[in-house]
């Protein structure tokens, strides 16, 4: 159905945008001057604010939260540099900002106040506004009705980023820090990342700052501006990314998409299982509680015997090594306890690091002895350790463990 959008004449989606874009600026014009007046501001102050931004220039919008991980200020890394971008001759741009820190939060709070001083520079006074007292209400002109969206966390910090989402469904490209759900998005977005994916570090502050000046400079601002078609009236690349962005992300990165998820992969499942339990009177539950006294009952008696012999040797990479451990199970079954082995490497303090399981199935049975085997492939050089584990394995979940569940270390 999304594709459709590409058949919606470029006109059409470009006359609708600029609608939008009319209505923010005449929303943040509002908003602005009714809080001056409030704030008892000069006349003079009153009146800029009534004529603040411009509906005809190119518009970039961040808003949200002031979480100094999402690094407001990036942008204004470079005020001289900022300052000529805002006043290119030809291409002009202006930015919308609006966002809120949380109370204790007082680095937060320091930075809007930082952009809110800088938007009473006289030099960019008319192309910079922080829109006061985010919400919703602010959230949905915005994202309707700015060009670009830009977003710059630290990368590895962002657990979403769901302002990005809004504002491609409605056409707005977006220029972003690859984390979040635009690392998913981004070759499908037509739009343009900042940085690399990399994991963060406080030197990219510097880099991802004139990244984002040079993109906007040399691609963003120039796209939007210059290439319109023969009749000057649509950006027709513009427009045409709008039409992909819209048609490519909306599917995907939606609510009805989340909520379908939520759906099919946990309601319905917990819904059949509460099905199948209760149409038999519970008994299943009843029985894994009898399973689950059993067990604590023998846990402690459960003890590991011989761990057979490890190689006492340098290993050769990519050679098998064969682990075997004897348990006495105390009447338990070799199918109702899983054992496993934990292989990693040795880190400085005797620690295995990067470690992985591999299981080890029972291969003999003498009474209630049990020996469980396996080999496992040495894929690391340096030091690799294991150790071994045992714990109840339900028939029911054979793989999932409780994190309360019972467990025992051959060194316990
Ligand atoms: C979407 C939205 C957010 C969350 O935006 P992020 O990009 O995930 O930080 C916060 N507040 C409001 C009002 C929103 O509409």
């Amino acid at each position: 159905m999304w594709e459709l959008i590409q058949e919606i004449p470029g006109q059409e989606i470009w006359e609708m945008h600029r609608k939008r874009k009319r209505r923010m600026v005449a929303f943040v014009r509002e908003r602005a001057a009714a809080s001056a007046t409030q704030r008892k501001s000069s006349a003079t102050e009153v009146r800029r604010l009534q004529e603040i931004l411009d509906p005809d220039v190119f518009t970039i919008g961040f808003a949200r939260r002031f979480a100094t991980y999402k690094r407001a200020t990036l942008l204004f890394r470079d005020v001289n540099r900022l300052k000529r971008i805002l006043n290119h001759p030809t291409m002009p741009v202006q930015i919308v900002i609006a966002g809120k820190a949380h109370p204790k939060d007082h680095p937060g709070k320091t930075l809007i106040r930082e952009i809110y001083n800088l938007s009473r520079d006289p030099e960019i006074s008319k192309r910079l506004i922080f829109v006061e007292d985010y919400g919703i209400q602010v959230a949905r002109e915005m994202v309707q009705g700015v060009d670009l969206w830009l977003n710059n966390p630290q990368r590895g910090e962002e657990a979403c980023g769901t302002s990005g989402m809004k504002a491609s469904m409605n056409g707005v490209l977006n220029f972003s820090v690859l984390d979040g759900w635009f690392d998913e998005a981004f070759e499908q977005s037509a739009s343009w990342a900042i940085g690399d994916r990399v994991l963060y570090s406080e030197d990219q502050d510097d880099i991802h700052a004139s990244a984002i000046y040079s993109t906007l400079e040399n691609d963003i601002v120039p796209l939007y501006y210059d290439s319109r078609g023969a009749d000057q009236e649509i950006p027709t690349e513009w427009v045409r990314r709008m039409k992909t962005c819209i048609a490519n992300l909306t599917p995907s990165f939606s609510c009805g998409r989340m909520v379908a998820e939520y759906m099919s992969d946990l309601y319905q499942p917990a819904h059949k299982l509460w099905q199948t339990i209760s149409s038999t009177d519970f008994e299943a539950c009843r029985q894994k509680t009898i399973w689950d006294s059993r067990m604590s009952e023998n846990w402690d008696r459960i003890r590991f015997l011989d761990l057979g012999d490890g190689p006492d040797d340098a290993v050769m990479s990519g050679s098998a090594v064969p682990l075997s451990a004897t348990l006495d199970l105390a009447g338990l079954s070799a199918s109702e306890v899983r054992v496993e082995a934990v292989i990693g490497e040795i880190g400085v303090n005797g620690q295995l690091q990067s470690t992985y399981t591999l299981p080890l199935p029972s291969v003999a049975e003498e009474g209630t002895l049990v020996t469980f085997a396996n080999e496992f492939t040495v894929q690391q050089t340096g030091r690799v350790g294991y150790s071994v584990r045992v714990s109840p394995n339900h028939f029911d979940n054979p793989l999932t463990r409780p994190c309360n569940a019972l467990l025992k270390w051959v060194s316990d």
